[in-house]
């Protein structure tokens, strides 16, 4: 939000989903989250920048100077680092692909849309055979 943090992310995003779990819920103050994913290794990162623990080996940064909420990190998906969504500075450059954790979901959402809707999360979604690539072009 004040510009003072900044990151560049090579490459195309992985995947894209709406998060409805309890600890984006917490972490953001939003009733859910719009992730993407980027490999970690074409991430670079300036500016003032703080990371929080928020569970066992898993990593969520923020700005330091104005609180911004900014990334996610877990061992779960060692070589991906994921971003908020309206980080962007493009903003059109983002189309979220599903939902997950939608068991979830705050209780006042409806559901507005009529993208796949998981009740867990990306890997399961993954393994029912409906990962949320957005796949190569
Ligand atoms: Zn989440
Ligand atoms: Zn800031």
């Amino acid at each position: 939000m004040c510009g003072a943090c900044r990151y560049k992310a090579k490459g195309k995003m992985l995947w894209t989903a709406y998060c409805h779990c309890r600890d984006c819920q917490r972490a953001s103050g939003a009733d859910y989250v719009s992730w993407f994913g980027m490999e970690r290794s074409g991430v670079t990162w300036s500016g003032p920048r703080q990371e929080f623990e928020s569970s066992p080996g898993v990593t969520r940064s923020f700005c330091s100077t104005c609180g911004t909420p900014l990334s996610f990190e877990s061992h779960v998906f060692p070589t991906e680092t994921h971003f908020y969504a309206p980080s962007l500075d493009d903003l059109s450059l983002y189309l979220p692909k599903g939902h997950v954790f939608w068991s979830e979901h705050v209780p006042w959402l409806s559901n507005g849309d009529d993208l796949p809707k998981h009740p867990k999360g990306l890997q399961a979604a993954a393994v029912e055979g409906k990962d949320l690539g957005i796949g190569k072009d």
